[in-house]
C-alpha cells in the first residue's frame, strides 16, 4: 500500500454493496459498489455483495443478472456473494426470512418493538385525521401498549399482524454521517415504523441492519435518500446493543442540466438521445469499462484539484473517504466522452485492437490480426468509443467502396477539374514503386502545386476515392495499409465517376 493514503492506516473494512434487485443497474448504483470496492482492496478487507430482495412485489427477474453482469464488466469483483457463497451465506435476504424474524422477536422481548394488529383501513383513518389536525402522521394505535404475552397469543392463534419498532417517545438521537457529521433529531418526530411485514419478510430497516451486524459490516455506504432513515437505524442499533458502523450516504445524481435529480421519465427520455445512465447501456455504446469507472468515480470524489486520469489500480491507492463530496453532482456526458478518449489512448495497441476486433466482426468483415494491427495506431487517437471503429475504419476491410460522385468533386473546383487533378495523381501513384506517407505525401503536394491547388483540395479527393468517406484517417498511412494495387484502382474508379458528372454538366 502507498505511504500516501491514509486508509491505508485503518484495519481491513468489511463492505457491502447491497441493491435491491428492482431494475436495470444504473450509475449510482455502481458508482456505490465502487466505492465499496476501493475501501476493500485498499485495506485488504473484504466487499461483500447482498442482494436485498424482501420487497417481493418490485422484483424484476433479470434484475439480478443485470447486477452481476454489470459489475463483473466494471472489475469490480466482491469476496463473498449470493453466486459465489461465504461465511456468512445466504447472500440473498429473502433466504434469511427466520433470522429477521428471530431478531424482531428478540427486540419484542426486549420491548424495543411490538406486534401490531391494526388494519389498513384503522391506520388509514387515524392517518387521514392526523393529516387534518397538521400533525405529523405517526402511528397512533393501541397496539403499542398491549400487553406481550397477550399479544404472542393472538399471534399464535393466527392472526394477522405486522412489528413495530417500538420509538421512544422523549429525548432525541445524534446519528453520525461520515461526510455530514452529526445529525440529530427528537425522538418525537420519528415513528413506530413497520420492521416485519404481514407476509413475514423484514422491511429494509431490520433487515439491512440485522445482517449488517452479522456480516461485520464496518462501513455503510448508501444513497443519500436514506439519510433521513439513520436515526431510526441508530435507535434499532443500540437497542440491539450494537456497534453501529461508519455511516456514509453518498451524493444523489443530477440530471445532466443540473435541475432536480434523475427521474424515471428523464432516464428514458436520455435514451432517445443516445445516452443512458445504465452500466450495460454504457457497454453497448462501446464504452471502456476504464472510462466509465473513471468518470463514476470523480462524480462525488476528488484526489486534488486538477488530477483527472485514473485507472482502477490509481483509485484503490488513492481513494479516501474524507475526500468524498456530500453535495450532488450533475451527470456530464461530455466528461464520460472525454475519460474514455483518454482510456482508449492509454491501451496498447494490442489491447486496442482486441477491444475493437468484434466491432468490426459483427459488422460482416474478416479482420486478420496483421490488418488490425496497421490500423488500430492511426485510428486510436480519433476514437471516442469503440463504436467509432467500423465508422472511421470499416472501409479498410471492404472489398469494394462507393463513393458518393458528389463528394470527390473538391471544395471551389469543378468536376472536369477534380477529374483531371485526379488523373494527374493516377499518374503520380502508378510511378510509384510503393505507396506510403513518405514516398507518396510530397509527390501529391507537389503535383497539387503544379494543379494551382491547395494541398487540402487534391488530399480530399484522394480521401475520398480510396476511403470513400470525406473524414478518414490519416491518408496516405491508409493508402499504405489498403495497398498500391487497391488504392489505384480506387482512384480509377473515382476518375470514371467524376467523368460522368463532368460530361453531365456540359
Ligand atoms: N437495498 C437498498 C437500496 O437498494 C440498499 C441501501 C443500502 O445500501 O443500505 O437502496
Amino acid at each position: 500500500m502507498p505511504p500516501t493514503s491514509s486508509n491505508s492506516r485503518i484495519k481491513p473494512v468489511r463492505v457491502r454493496f447491497a441493491p435491491s434487485p428492482t431494475g436495470t443497474t444504473h450509475l449510482g448504483s455502481a458508482r456505490t459498489a465502487l466505492y465499496n470496492y476501493l475501501l476493500a482492496q485498499q485495506t485488504s478487507g473484504q466487499f461483500i455483495l447482498r442482494f436485498e430482495d424482501t420487497d417481493r412485489k418490485r422484483l424484476v427477474p433479470e434484475a439480478e443478472k443485470d447486477l452481476i453482469d454489470s459489475l463483473k464488466w466494471l472489475g469490480l469483483q466482491w469476496d463473498e456473494g449470493p453466486d459465489i457463497g461465504g461465511p456468512f451465506a445466504p447472500y440473498r435476504q429473502s433466504e434469511r426470512k427466520e433470522i429477521y424474524q428471530q431478531h424482531a422477536e428478540e427486540l419484542i422481548n426486549k420491548g424495543h418493538a411490538f406486534y401490531c394488529f391494526c388494519t389498513r383501513e384503522e391506520l388509514e383513518a387515524v392517518r387521514k385525521e392526523q393529516i387534518k389536525n397538521q400533525q405529523q402522521p405517526q402511528y397512533a394505535g393501541p397496539c403499542r401498549n398491549y400487553n406481550k404475552d397477550e399479544a404472542k397469543a393472538r399471534v399464535a392463534a393466527g392472526e394477522e399482524y405486522v412489528v413495530r419498532f417500538k420509538m421512544p417517545k422523549e429525548g432525541s438521537i445524534t446519528g453520525h454521517d461520515r461526510l455530514r457529521g452529526e445529525i440529530t433529531v427528537q425522538n418525537s418526530t420519528l415513528d413506530d415504523s413497520v420492521l416485519l411485514k404481514s407476509d413475514g419478510h423484514a422491511l429494509y430497516h431490520l433487515a439491512a441492519m440485522v445482517d449488517d451486524h452479522l456480516m461485520g459490516i464496518t462501513h455503510v455506504f448508501r444513497g443519500e435518500e436514506w439519510l433521513p432513515s439513520l436515526p431510526l437505524h441508530a435507535h434499532i442499533y443500540r437497542a440491539f446493543g450494537w456497534q453501529e458502523p461508519e455511516w456514509v450516504h453518498l451524493s444523489v445524481f443530477l440530471k445532466p442540466s443540473g435541475k432536480g435529480k434523475m427521474s424515471k421519465r428523464d432516464t428514458e427520455q436520455m435514451k432517445l438521445t443516445g445516452k443512458s445512465i445504465f452500466v450495460k447501456d454504457l457497454e453497448a455504446m462501446g464504452y471502456l469499462p476504464e472510462g466509465v469507472l473513471n468518470w463514476m468515480a470523480l462524480m462525488g470524489w476528488s484526489y486534488d484539484d486538477h488530477t483527472e486520469f485514473f485507472t482502477l489500480q490509481d483509485l484503490i491507492e488513492k481513494f479516501t473517504i474524507g475526500k468524498l463530496n456530500p453535495k450532488a453532482a450533475a451527470i456530464d456526458y461530455k466528461k464520460l466522452d472525454h475519460f474514455n478518449g483518454l482510456h482508449i489512448r492509454n491501451l496498447s495497441v494490442a489491447e486496442l485492437s482486441e477491444r475493437i476486433r468484434p466491432y468490426f466482426e459483427v459488422e460482416g468483415y474478416s479482420v486478420s490480426t496483421e490488418q488490425i494491427a496497421q490500423i488500430t495506431p492511426i485510428i486510436q487517437v480519433r476514437m471516442t468509443t469503440l463504436n467509432d471503429a467500423p465508422a472511421v475504419a470499416g472501409f479498410f476491410f471492404q472489398d469494394d467502396i462507393t463513393p458518393q460522385p458528389e463528394d470527390l468533386i473538391a471544395k471551389k473546383t469543378t468536376a472536369a477539374e477534380s477529374a483531371t487533378a485526379a488523373k494527374r495523381a493516377y499518374e503520380v501513384l502508378k510511378s510509384l514503386a510503393d505507396i506510403n506517407r513518405e514516398s507518396t505525401e510530397p509527390q501529391m503536394r507537389s503535383l497539387a502545386d503544379d494543379l494551382g491547388l491547395k494541398a487540402g483540395q487534391l488530399f480530399s479527393i484522394l480521401r475520398v476515392a480510396v476511403t470513400g468517406q470525406k473524414v478518414s484517417p490519416p491518408l496516405f498511412e491508409s493508402m499504405e495499409i489498403i495497398g498500391r494495387e487497391t488504392s489505384i484502382a480506387r482512384l480509377e474508379q473515382a476518375i470514371k465517376m467524376l467523368e460522368e458528372l463532368a460530361n453531365n454538366d456540359v
